[in-house]
């Protein structure tokens, strides 16, 4: 058991700082394979043939080495990187278990301190009860609501709902609205939508996700594992399908596949989170114009292709940015227009996804840097001398380039 603790608090301890919280892309490569065939609806990267009588064997394998009391947390890692989510192929920051890199980034130049932040302890409270089979189940079979949210949801659905109970849909739609109104990119092809564990309730979607994925297996065969994730999520481990874990994410997706399309996925598990400590007002509208930072990445150029040991460095450089526009439209009187005491949750809101995985290609910035980010992004609002005046996008980032050293190396940045 000792073990099973330990493992969890290693895995939580990076799922925190880089799976779950990377959110986002970081280069608009599309890999969804551009066909000369008609695309077709669904026809994301399969999985190989010889995976097909992996799946549960291999949770029962890691269980079985676990409970012998051996430390799997290796063999897991390379597994995992060889199998991975589809997704990662395209939502390049669910890469993170090939980005570890020798960064160029000195983690001693940086204070960074991951212990006792809200957002992971309230993480780790909602799986203090798992087992370590449950761990596995959620890490190896987990996203699934992801590939709904990517694949099979239709954008801006008029019946979409944001959050468990649905609190969250209208300041998200408005938040989205005013964010297309606010910045100056074409943003009239991004849509957005909402990502949810109560996938796995849909048994029929779920076996068109299973077929998609494994196209050798046949429709009842694929329906007989829609039903076996039926009841693993529907377990009061994973609260009925609404254990937070299941859609602890948001990120943004550029893709000329045209039944994708650009969009920006918002999981109710990270909403959710965030209410649970107490930012749950401004979270969403934050998470929310961060994604449209990116997407206003996307449409101007501003991502680099970067040789693999200074992507560390590349990715802080984006993410910062993110959450710099953010700031700025949270701010300012023609965005969210937020008070005071709203503007002391976002920066807490940034504060808490600060992740110490300087080495990892997925560095979103420390605790403090993220802080940092969105403070500036609200000063260059709050004090400009023209009140009603909004940034271009490429005025707002050539201002932000001028000044990403001194926020990297804030007073409070720095060890
Ligand atoms: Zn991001």
């Amino acid at each position: 058991m000792k073990k099973t603790k330990n493992l969890f608090s290693y895995v939580i301890a990076i799922c925190l700082s880089l799976l779950l919280f990377t959110n986002c892309t970081r280069d608009n490569t599309s890999i969804i394979d551009d066909t000369t065939a008609a695309p077709q609806k669904k026809e994301l990267k399969k999985k190989s043939a010889n995976e097909k009588n992996d799946r549960l064997e291999k949770i029962q394998y890691f269980k079985a080495k676990m409970e012998a009391g051996e430390d799997v947390s290796e063999e897991l890692l390379t597994y995992l990187n060889e199998n991975k989510n589809p997704l990662s192929e395209i939502a390049t920051d669910y890469d993170y278990f090939t980005d570890l890199v020798l960064g160029v980034i000195n983690p001693d130049e940086y204070y960074c301190d991951n212990t006792d932040i809200p957002l992971s302890n309230y993480v780790n409270s909602t799986i203090s009860e798992w087992t370590f089979l449950d761990y596995l189940y959620w890490l190896f079979f987990g996203y699934y609501p992801q590939i709904d949210a990517v694949y099979f949801k239709e954008v801006n659905d008029r019946n979409a709902s944001y959050g468990v109970n649905g609190e969250y849909t209208r300041i998200l739609q408005r938040t989205f609205r005013g964010l297309k109104r606010f910045w100056d990119i074409n943003s009239s092809d991004i849509g957005m939508v909402p990502m949810k564990g109560t996938t796995y309730a849909d048994i029929d979607r779920v076996t068109e996700i299973e077929m998609a994925l494994y196209p050798w297996q046949t429709e009842e065969e694929s329906r007989e594992w829609a039903e076996l994730w039926y009841e693993v999520f529907g377990s009061d481990a994973f609260w009925n399908f609404n254990h937070p874990l299941l859609s602890f994410n948001a990120f943004a997706l550029s893709t000329t596949d045209p039944f994708v399309g650009d969009r920006i996925v918002m999981g109710d598990g990270i909403m959710e989170g965030y209410a649970a400590i107490g930012l749950g007002d401004v979270a969403p509208q934050a998470i929310l114009a961060h994604e449209f930072g990116h997407h206003i990445q996307f449409e101007n150029g501003y991502f680099e292709e970067v040789a693999p040991e200074d992507q560390p460095n590349a990715t802080r450089r984006t993410e910062l940015m993110a959450d710099a526009y953010s700031a700025y439209y949270l701010t300012h009187r023609r965005g969210a227009s937020m008070r005071w005491s709203e503007v002391e949750q976002f920066l807490d809101v940034f504060f808490n996804i600060g992740d110490c995985g300087f080495s990892s290609g997925g560095h979103h910035g420390t605790h403090n840097q993220r802080m940092a980010a969105a403070k500036w992004g609200y000063e260059l609002s709050h004090n400009a001398p023209r009140n009603g005046y909004v940034m271009s996008s490429h005025e707002f980032y050539l201002a932000f380039e001028e000044a990403l050293d001194s926020i990297i190396n804030c007073e409070t940045c720095l060890n």
